[in-house]
């Protein structure tokens, strides 16, 4: 039998789980245009994630990030959204 793809959203909680490295950040906005939650935020010269709360998880600003400046990690607490299998 085929599994199921059921998405379950947290709502309200926060985790720092998608951090900049300040030192790598070159300012190019990429992570902001890619994000369709309006997490990035331009903070002097570099971005940094600042609405976590709206993350759906969906990995787009750590993979358009060419300089690696985002410190992409394991949500804690359920943040955003999950996929669910089964
Ligand atoms: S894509 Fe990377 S280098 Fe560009 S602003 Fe975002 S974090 Fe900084
Ligand atoms: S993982 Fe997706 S939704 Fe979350 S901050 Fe990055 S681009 Fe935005």
């Amino acid at each position: 039998m085929k599994a199921a793809l059921k998405l379950d959203y947290y709502r309200g909680q926060t985790g720092e789980f998608i951090k900049v490295r300040p030192e790598r950040c070159t300012g190019c906005g990429r992570c902001a245009l890619f994000c369709a939650r309006g997490v990035w935020v331009r903070e002097g010269e570099i971005y940094r994630p600042r609405n976590l709360a709206r993350c759906a998880e969906c990995g787009a600003c750590w993979n358009v990030c060419a300089a690696d400046a985002v410190d992409f990690g394991e949500p804690r607490g359920g943040t955003g959204v999950r996929f669910l299998y089964g």
